[in-house]
């Protein structure tokens, strides 16, 4: 059986740096914003479809993002595990996520959003380097410790752009809390906290869920 978890929060909040850490012990990366970043990079029909969007920080519509998703769901294996980072976004989304739950018989194990203050994410996000070949992030620039590739930074992490992704957030996040909340699978961490602190919160989720 497939299982999954969604990680809900602003940028900047920590989800990619919990799903990479995750990832070591056999969870699946489902980031819909690195996949984009990869056509782009690819110069693909879709990275083409998308640039405007990503650069400015505006959502991908829904049925790019759709054909993005579903591509990538139909590759998985039945036993996969999976941290889906940056999707849902929407009510619309969320539902197409059911639609494949229902389908494949897949667990949601839990929805945990990532808390953290607008003003830490900005600093953080100013701060941010990620590997253009593998998505590794890190707060300092160098070298990629998997793949040896210069951190570089996301175009969309200026400030002006930064803000305006938070300020969505708060428009789209109630919500995903209410739609997780009603299906008594959503959970709240302080993302404020180390993340070896936050990693043994998600495991004692993940792992309780996975035996
Ligand atoms: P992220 O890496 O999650 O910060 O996403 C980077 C960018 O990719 C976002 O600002 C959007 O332009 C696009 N994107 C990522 N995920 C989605 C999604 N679920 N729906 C629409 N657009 C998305």
């Amino acid at each position: 059986m497939i299982r999954y978890v969604i990680f809900l929060g602003k940028p900047g909040s920590g989800k990619g740096t919990q799903a990479q850490y995750f990832s070591r012990f056999g969870w699946i990366h489902l980031s819909t914003g690195e996949l984009f970043r990869r056509h782009l990079q690819e110069k693909t029909v879709l990275g083409s479809k998308v640039e405007q969007f990503v650069k400015r920080g505006d959502l991908v519509p829904d049925d790019v993002t759709f054909s993005l998703v579903e591509d990538f769901l139909t590759k998985v294996e039945p036993d996969s595990r999976i941290i889906f980072d940056g999707f849902p976004r929407s009510e619309n989304q969320a539902q197409l996520l059911e639609y494949w739950t229902e389908k494949t018989g897949a667990l949601l194990v839990a929805a945990v959003e990532f808390f953290l203050p607008d003003d830490e994410a900005v600093r953080r996000l100013l701060n941010r380097y990620y590997c253009p070949s593998c998505g590794y992030v890190s707060n300092e620039p160098g070298l990629c410790p998997n793949d040896g590739s210069s951190l570089v930074k996301r175009t969309d992490d200026s400030e002006e752009v930064i803000r305006k992704r938070l300020a969505d957030y708060e428009s789209y996040a109630p919500q995903l809390r209410t739609f997780y909340r009603r299906k008594g699978k959503y959970l709240a961490v302080d993302a404020t906290k180390k993340p070896s602190q936050i990693s043994k919160f998600l495991e004692s989720v993940m792992l309780r869920n996975d035996l």
